[in-house]
C-alpha cells in the first residue's frame, strides 16, 4: 500500500475520480504547515466511506484540490457505546474527548450533574478535538460530541434498551466491573462518569433504582474523572466491545 503520512477528515463524499475542494484551514495545514505539493499523496476519510488515497492536484495556501484515487481501507465503526460525562476543567475535558475517540466511543455526551461546575461547553471546539483525534489514531469514524444537557433530563428520556455502566465512586474497592458487564451482555451501552465532586446522593439513588443502570466500581482507588473515563472505556471494550 502507498506509504501515506497525512490523514485528513473531509466532509465530502468519497469515491474514485471525485475531486475534493479543500477549505482554507485544510489548505493552510497541508500546504503551509506540512509543506505538501502537487502530486503528494494524502489519506482522507469522511466518517462514512472508509479511508481513501488522494493526490494533491492543486495547492495554494488559501485553497486546493485533492483527487480521490482508491479505497485504502474499509469504514470501521465503533461499537454502539456512548460516553456520558460531567465536564471538568478545560484541558481535562479536552483530554476526555480525545481519549474517548481513541478508545472507540460512538458518541460523546457532556452532562451537567448536581456537582458539575461548568454551565456551558464549547461544543464546536470539543467536536474539533474528536476529529483531530480520529485523524491521528487511524480511525475512520468521528464520534458526535453533543451539547451540554442535564443528566436528569437525559435519564428521563433514556432509551429503555440501552444499558448504562454507572461508575459509582461509592463502590470503590468492591469487585471490578468486568463480571457485571459480561453478565448484562452486549448491545447498546453507555458509560457514565461523574465530576470531581462525584455524584449527589439524589443522583446515586435515582441511578441505583433505574432498571437500565449497572452500578460498577473501577477498583480500589478513587480515580480522577479523566482517568476514570479512559479506564471505564477500556474495561467496557475488553468485556463487550471491539477488543474482544
Ligand atoms: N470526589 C469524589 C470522587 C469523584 S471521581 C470522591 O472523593 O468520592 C470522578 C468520577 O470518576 C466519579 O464520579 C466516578 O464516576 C468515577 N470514579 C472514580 N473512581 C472510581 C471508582 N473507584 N469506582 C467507580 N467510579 C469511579
Amino acid at each position: 500500500m502507498t506509504d501515506v503520512k497525512i490523514r485528513l477528515f473531509v466532509d465530502h463524499p468519497l469515491g474514485a475520480g471525485q475531486s475534493l475542494a479543500l477549505d482554507k484551514a485544510q489548505s493552510h495545514y497541508l500546504f503551509g504547515v506540512m509543506r505538501q505539493q502537487v502530486g503528494a499523496k494524502i489519506a482522507v476519510f469522511n466518517g462514512r466511506e472508509g479511508e481513501w488515497l488522494t493526490e494533491v492536484s492543486e495547492a495554494s495556501k488559501r485553497g486546493g484540490v485533492l483527487l480521490c484515487k482508491e479505497l485504502r481501507g474499509p469504514q470501521v465503526n465503533p461499537p454502539d457505546l456512548w460516553l456520558v460525562f460531567a465536564p471538568i476543567k478545560k484541558a481535562r475535558t479536552d483530554f476526555i474527548v480525545e481519549k474517548a475517540t481513541e478508545m472507540g466511543a460512538a458518541r460523546i455526551m457532556p452532562v451537567q450533574t448536581d456537582y458539575t461546575n461548568a454551565d456551558r461547553i464549547r461544543q464546536d471546539r470539543l467536536q474539533a478535538h474528536a476529529l483531530e483525534a480520529a485523524e491521528q489514531c487511524g480511525g475512520t469514524f468521528v464520534p458526535e460530541v453533543t451539547d451540554l444537557t442535564k443528566l436528569s433530563a437525559l435519564l428521563e428520556s433514556w432509551p429503555a434498551t440501552r444499558n448504562l455502566m454507572f461508575c459509582d465512586e461509592s463502590l470503590v474497592g468492591q469487585m471490578g466491573a468486568q463480571a457485571a458487564l459480561q453478565a448484562a451482555g452486549a448491545g447498546p451501552w453507555a458509560v457514565l462518569i461523574g465530576p470531581e465532586g462525584g455524584f449527589s446522593e439524589k443522583e446515586r439513588a435515582r441511578l441505583h433504582a433505574a432498571p437500565f443502570a449497572y452500578p460498577v466500581s473501577l477498583g480500589p482507588r478513587i480515580l480522577r474523572a479523566d482517568t476514570a473515563a479512559v479506564a471505564a472505556l477500556t474495561v467496557w471494550q475488553q468485556a463487550l466491545g471491539d477488543w474482544m
